[in-house]
Order: C-alpha cells, then structure tokens, then sequence
C-alpha cells in the first residue's frame, strides 16, 4: 500500500476543498477504498474522511410526504428503519441483502452508490481498460459474472444492491460541489462504459454525493427486491431485480423493473414495464414480461445463463407481489 495523508473533515465545505488537491480520495465506512488501495485499483495519496459529519447522517420526514437520507447513513440503519420498511420496502429488502452484517453497519448507502466494480480483472493485477490500459480482458477470458447489458467497451456489472432499488423508486441524489449543491435523478448519476470508461458516476473528483430523496409515496404501491447469488453467505448479485407497481384499483397503473448484477449500472427494463401497465398480472403475463427482458440481453461466452435469471426473477417477483 502507498503512503498517504489523512484528513478528518468536520463540514461539507472542509471535505469539497481538501479534496481539491490530485490524488485525494473520500473516505466514508471505509469498506470498499480501502480494500481498492490495497489493491491498488487506485493510486491515493490523500484520504479525506467525512465520517464525522453529522449532518450527513440519518433519515428524516420531507414536508412533501418523501424522506430524505444522509449519504453517511449506514445500509443496517436503511434496511432496519420502520417507515423505509413499511412504505419502500425494495429499499428496505436491497438494503438487508448487501454483504454481511458487519459490512452493513460500517458501510454507508453513499459508499454503497460509488463502490467501485468488482470485475476480477479490475481488481486484480491486470492492466485492464478501466484501468487505462487497451482491453477489457472479460472479452475472451472468464466473463461468467460479466454483463449481459451495456456492455463494451467495458463489461463490468455495477455491484450495487441499495442503487437498483432506488432506481426503480425514482429517487433523486443532492450532489455537493466547489459551486454549490444540484440535484441529480439517481437515474442520471450512473456512465456508460461506452461514454466514461474509467469512472462509474458523474462525480468529479471533488464532488461529494450529500443526500438521498425519496418521492412521497401516492395511492397504492406495492415493491419488492429479489437477489441471486452463488451461495447463501454475503456476496454480489448475479442477477437482482426490483419491482415498483403503483396500482390503480386492481391494475397496475404503473411499473419500474430495474435489475442488478447485469450491466454497467441499474439496468431499467422498460419493454417489460410497458406490457404491465394498465392491466392485472397473471401468470402469463409475468412470463410475457419475463421474455420481454430478457430479449434486450447480449451475452458473452460463459453468462448466458443470467438471461434464464432475468427472465425467471421478474416472473417470480411479478407473481409474489401480484
Ligand atoms: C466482502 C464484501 C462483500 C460485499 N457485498 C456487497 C453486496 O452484496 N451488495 C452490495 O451492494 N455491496 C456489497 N459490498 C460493498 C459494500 O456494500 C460497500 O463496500 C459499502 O457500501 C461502501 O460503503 P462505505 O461507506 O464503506 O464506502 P467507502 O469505502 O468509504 O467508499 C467507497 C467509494 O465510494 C466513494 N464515496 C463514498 N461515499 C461517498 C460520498 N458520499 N460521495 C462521493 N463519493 C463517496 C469513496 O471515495 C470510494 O471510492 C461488499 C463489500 C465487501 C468488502
């Protein structure tokens, strides 16, 4: 690991300009930066910890009905917290299934939204496209765990749980910066590796992602977070999908489907959203939304199975919230 400098930032202000300086990094949890130094994914020569910012923490009621959540809230605070549970509980379901319970409690949902990719490549010791080298190497080599959607140049999987859910809820982000603070759709908050290929979000280097806002919750909606993954213990999504129905009277009035594990960032599958709307869902329309997602897939060599996923998890969760 290299040498580098470490700053306790008590504000906002104080972070934004201490990490105006080349190399500087933010710190939140820790969980994630500090296991890309050691690896050397990325060179830091300064962490700018903001740990200690009170006002970064918790969730609190908006005067609209919605809530707002400090990006230092911890991911155990989201998934345990009473009204997340009861009114978005796809965020509360994402939330309970990221890592361990020590993760969640160290980590932080700010640190959950900018993790870097867990890519093997990207993490290990290769020069890869990410990395500013020439290739992305999941091309021809081991690309089981790769994307199905998005991909190219580029083919990691964006590894957040807590980000699919907050897509399909249509949250906004406050992003904090040298000029002052701007909203951000949380839609818009993620590149494509065909646009930006060695970072994973719009933020600059001394932008700070400061507040989640969650939209007031109207009429009846019903939502749910269904994740796959290789084994029982902590690990990442082979495939994830959440399901956001607002409902009008018997019949969805409207849907947001997002997966995870698939592609570059959550990977909204409007076609499937589309065949919903305006009708009651049965069995043959789960399916019918199943086959529609998984037709926009391009897999690689070895994932061809996260298509059969995609296609049985909307299904399924269609189904169960139906
Ligand atoms: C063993 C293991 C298993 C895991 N399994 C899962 C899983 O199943 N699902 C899942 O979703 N995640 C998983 N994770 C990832 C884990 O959830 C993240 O490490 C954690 O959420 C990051 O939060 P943090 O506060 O520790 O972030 P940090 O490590 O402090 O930061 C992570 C990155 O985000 C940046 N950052 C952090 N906060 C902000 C902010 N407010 N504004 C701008 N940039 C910021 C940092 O600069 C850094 O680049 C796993 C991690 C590990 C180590």
């Amino acid at each position: 690991m290299n040498n580098f400098s470490y700053v306790k930032a008590g504000t906002v202000a104080a972070a934004i300009k201490a990490l105006s300086t080349k190399g500087a990094s933010l710190h939140a949890g820790g969980t994630d930066l500090l296991g890309c130094i050691r690896d050397q994914v990325q060179t830091v020569n300064k962490v700018v910890s903001i740990s200690g910012i009170k006002e970064l923490m918790g969730v609190s009621a908006k005067p609209d009905g919605g809530l707002k959540i400090g990006a230092l809230t911890t991911i155990a605070e989201i998934a345990g917290h009473a009204t997340i549970r009861d009114r978005y509980g796809v965020l509360a379901q994402a939330a309970a299934d990221v890592a361990s319970p020590q993760l969640r409690n160290q980590g932080t949902i700010g640190g959950n939204l900018c993790q870097r990719p867990r890519c093997w490549y990207f993490r290990g010791d290769f020069h890869c496209a990410r990395k500013g080298g020439e290739l992305c190497f999941a091309i021809e080599g081991e690309n089981q765990y790769h994307a199905i959607y998005g991909g190219g140049p580029c083919f990691f999987v964006h590894p957040s749980d807590t980000a699919v859910a907050l897509v399909a809820l249509q949250a906004q982000l406050r992003i904090a910066g040298p000029a002052g603070v701007k909203p951000v759709s949380v839609e818009n908050f993620f590149v494509a590796p065909d646009k930006i290929l060695v970072k994973e979000n719009i933020l600059a280097p001394n932008e700070i992602l400061t507040e989640i806002h969650l939209p007031p919750v109207a009429g009846r909606m019903r939502s749910s977070y269904r994740k796959i993954r290789a084994r029982r213990a902590w690990d990442f999504a082979l495939t994830s999908v959440a399901v956001v129905l607002q409902y009008q009277a018997e019949t969805v009035g409207r849907a947001r489907i997002v997966l995870g594990g698939v592609g570059p960032y959550p990977w909204r599958v409007e076609a499937a959203e589309k065949l919903l709307a305006g009708k009651k869902i049965d069995a043959a329309l789960a399916a019918a939304a199943g086959k529609a997602a998984a037709e926009g897939a391009s897999p690689l060599r070895d994932n061809g199975y996260k298509v059969q996923m995609v296609q049985g998890a909307i299904e399924e969760s269609l189904l169960a919230l139906a």
